[in-house]
């Protein structure tokens, strides 16, 4: 029998639905232990990781997943914003066979990278010139460097609970392989604080790079406000402001910092902009980025073997031109804003400690009663609630990231939007007394501290 009785304690209950997931999985399982051998913990994404053992999918189509277990899941998490055009989208399919139908790799510039960039110079007003990178790490590191060579400066100003790569993280005080700037960490939403940072290390301050709302600190939208400040003071101080648009470049057709009436002087994208393969871009004012135009002595070398795969720019491209198109970006935008506002309806009507922050196709689930503006109040979501939810959807069939973000594609229709609503909702109902239990107890902590 079930231990969800309503006295269970919620480590029982974790127990119970760990235990579920690892009998539902033994073929992922297996791959897990075969993976260990020749990578680290099995992984090459530390992401993807999760315990007991993360599950692994076989196959794709649309908003679907299809485990090596066989089980069948609704795709929520659209790979962390990548994934907009769902999987395998006819077009983009279509651009890219007719691309490896010409050979890869010339080892020469190609016939697609250059209307490529002109097609995002003109989606992405604030970039009037731009160069291609495999990544978005790739791109804010290349952004960072543009910004320290311009300005000849070597601070970077960064927010805490920011990521804007694998060595440009600063969730819980920054990683030990972050690239070697010297970083000034402010707090995220608080234009008084950033403001006089800027002001007291501006004559050293290369840039201040800021993602318009932090996407895996758990989808926090920055205020108007505080993106309007850091403008001012940047240009007050010379200092150059980049927008990390990787994830948010969709939620507008413009990207959100335009939203805010805000244009940076660098800006990188990434993730869905290449149709799925690797991708990333770094551009900004005309001036700046000519200082990589190799035609000049003193140029700025950008190398990358694969900077303008054909692959990429034909996926890219194709997605770009015939399927991002200004109707497309506001009816998925709306569709997400509508999913998130039916979520928090339902955990208000249910007075669960539970609540859903983002914008527009990408929202992240926090265990948090309150306003979440911040890492910090970020940092209040209870961590065992969010493991549940996570077994508890995955157990009704939907695939969301384990650490509660979720992004729609282009394949996602009412149909799954009604199938995440009744899940969340089901979890809400039993787990109701649980959630009551868990929150008050972390509310006691709290007041305690
Ligand atoms: N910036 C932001 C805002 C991101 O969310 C990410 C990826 N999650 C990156 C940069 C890094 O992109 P990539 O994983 O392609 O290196």
């Amino acid at each position: 029998m079930s231990i969800t009785l309503h006295n269970a304690s919620i480590d029982a209950v974790l127990a119970e639905a760990r235990e579920a997931y690892v009998a539902a999985n033994p073929r992922s399982l297996a791959r897990h232990v075969e993976a260990t051998a020749a990578m680290p913990g099995g992984n090459t994404r530390t992401i993807l990781h999760f315990a007991p053992f993360p599950m692994a999918i076989e196959r794709a189509d649309g908003c679907r997943l299809w485990s090596a277990d066989g089980g069948e899941y609704i795709d929520f998490l659209g790979e962390y914003t990548a994934g907009l055009y769902g999987h395998a989208h006819p077009v983009i399919r279509a651009a890219i066979d007719e691309a490896l139908d010409r050979g890869i790799g010339y080892g020469a510039v190609n016939m697609t990278e250059a209307r490529f960039a002109a097609a995002l110079a003109a989606r992405f007003p604030a970039m009037e010139r731009l160069r291609f990178t495999n990544s978005g790490t790739e791109a804010n590191v290349m952004a960072i460097a543009s910004a320290c060579a311009y300005t000849r400066r070597r601070k970077v100003m960064v927010f805490e609970g920011g990521y804007h790569g694998g060595v440009l993280g600063f969730a819980g005080g920054g990683s030990a392989i972050n690239v070697p700037y010297d970083w000034l960490v402010a707090p995220y939403n608080d234009e008084d604080a950033a403001t006089a940072l800027i002001a007291e290390h501006g004559a050293e301050l290369a840039a201040v790079i800021v993602e318009p709302m932090m996407g895996s600190a758990g989808c926090i939208p920055a205020t108007r406000t505080f993106l309007q400040a850091l403008r001012s003071a940047t240009q007050r101080a010379g200092t150059l402001l980049i927008c990390d648009e990787v994830m948010t470049s969709r939620l507008s057709l413009h990207g959100l910092a335009a939203t805010m009436d805000v244009r940076p002087d660098l800006m990188t994208l990434g993730k869905y902009l290449g149709g799925g393969m690797s991708f990333g871009a770094f551009g900004g004012k005309a001036d700046i980025m000519s200082l990589f135009d190799p035609r000049r002595p003193d140029a700025l070398r950008h190398a990358g073997t694969f900077n303008n795969n054909v692959l990429t720019m034909a996926a890219g491209l194709a997605g770009l031109t015939h399927v991002l198109t200004t109707e497309a970006v506001a009816a998925l935008n709306a569709r997400g804003e509508a999913l998130r506002f039916r979520l928090n309806a339902l955990c208000e009507r249910a007075g669960a400690p539970l609540q859903f922050t983002g914008r527009g196709s990408m929202m992240a689930a926090h265990f948090v009663r309150g306003p979440v503006r911040n890492a910090a109040d970020a940092a209040r979501s209870d961590p065992k609630l969010m493991e549940l939810l996570f077994f508890d959807l995955l157990s009704r069939s939907i695939w969301i990231a384990r650490r509660g973000m979720m992004s729609l594609s282009l394949a996602i229709s009412d149909a799954e939007c009604d199938a995440l609503a009744e899940a969340v909702a089901a979890f809400l109902d039993e787990r109701g007394p649980l959630l009551a239990r868990q929150s008050g107890q972390s509310s006691l902590r709290a007041a305690a501290m």
